[in-house]
């Protein structure tokens, strides 16, 4: 955590490069990605704190943070965050963390006069059924996929509280929602990550063992869209310099890249990409999730902004990361980020 400034500055609602920056969740896969895209493009005052300084959900401790460090911008990615597994297993902390989290950093910010904040939504809190592509607009339209349900409610209570002191109190809280995201730092516990990572690692661990068969959930016919989070962070960075919430209809913004694959086809490229040569076996005893999850990106793309990775080049990064920085610690029998289920 950083000193505190002598006196609160002029809170302008865009971010310019010489502001101070919260980033909360530095430590994750989009908060990191935050901060190497925040340092990239020229902030040099950046304010971070690990869970174990500040756990989010402890308000005073929140409280605490804000008022010492008083930041002019937050960007929120500190989360409960995790796969269908995780979300099935453990849904009171899904929803408990995350509205815990949201409610202390958003209410805190308020009152320590941060003028400018971005919440970090998910595509998860659009209904199940709803049209596809998704538009922001289809928000609270129907209802929700049962598996991440709690997790999604508190998203959506996160998006409400930011629209909420926007029209009453003038703030300038923009609530993003990002497709499916992977990339280097991503989580490869296959207790606890996302489809794209766990894949990544059940081809890697299935090649080293003699390319043996690798089961995957489901039916592989479910469509997903999948972002790198590297090409996120840089659309977050756009939106806190240049983009105001209140010139978005909603609030929101989606980020993705517009184009979705079936959970099929993304096995066979990774698959190629591990170069794992053994069989794959699909288990349809086991959830499928939403049928098709596919944003609607118009609104991003009008204001000018494109993805730059395409799926193959992110995932092969990814897998070189996985490779060089995490595979030699697997041998050991401790994976990726979360080792334990949090
Ligand atoms: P990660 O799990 O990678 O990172 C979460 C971050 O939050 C970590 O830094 C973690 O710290 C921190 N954190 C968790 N609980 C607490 C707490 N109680 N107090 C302080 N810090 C805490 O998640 P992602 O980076 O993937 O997700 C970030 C945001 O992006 C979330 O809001 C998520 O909903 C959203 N998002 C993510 C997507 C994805 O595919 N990953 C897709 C769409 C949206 P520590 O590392 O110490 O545990």
């Amino acid at each position: 955590m950083k000193s505190p400034r002598p006196s609160a500055p002029a809170h302008p609602s865009l971010v310019a490069k010489t502001s101070r920056v919260l980033v909360a969740g530095h430590t994750g896969l989009v908060g990191s990605a935050v901060h190497r895209a925040l340092v990239g493009s020229g902030y040099s005052d950046l304010v971070t704190a690990s869970i174990d300084d500040v756990d989010l959900t402890d308000q005073a401790a929140t409280r605490s943070l804000l008022r010492t460090t008083r930041p002019e911008a937050v960007v929120l990615a500190a989360a409960r965050v995790g796969g269908i597994l995780a979300n099935f297993r453990h849904p009171y902390a899904f929803v408990h963390d995350n509205l815990a989290i949201e409610l202390n950093i958003v209410s805190e910010a308020f009152d320590a006069g941060v003028r400018r904040l971005i919440f970090l939504g998910s595509s998860c809190i659009y209904p199940r059924l709803a049209p596809q592509p998704l538009k922001e607009e289809y928000l609270l339209t129907g209802l929700l996929e049962e598996t991440n349900r709690p997790y999604a409610v508190a998203k959506i209570a996160g998006i409400e509280l930011c629209r909420s002191l926007n029209r009453e109190f003038g703030t300038d809280y923009l609530c993003a929602m990002p497709t499916n995201l992977y990339g280097p730092g991503d989580n490869f516990d296959l207790a606890t990550s996302h489809v794209l990572p766990a894949m990544i690692r059940k081809f890697h661990d299935a090649k080293a063992n003699g390319n043996e068969p690798v089961q995957l959930w489901g039916t592989g016919t479910p469509r997903r869209e999948f972002l790198h989070v590297d090409d996120l962070a840089r659309a977050l960075v756009f939106l806190l310099e240049s983009v105001s919430t209140a010139t978005l209809p909603e609030g929101m913004i989606n980020i993705g890249t517009g184009k979705d694959v079936s959970i099929r086809e993304l096995s066979e490229l990774v698959q190629r990409i591990v170069g794992h040569t053994g069989p794959i076996e699909w288990d349809p005893a086991k959830p499928d999730g939403t049928p098709r999850k596919l944003l609607d990106v118009g609104l991003l793309r009008a204001l000018g902004w494109t993805p730059s990775f395409t799926l193959e080049e992110g995932i092969r990064t990814t897998y070189e990361w996985y490779r060089t920085a995490t595979a030699p610690r697997c041998a050991g029998g401790a994976p990726g980020r979360h080792a334990t289920e949090r």
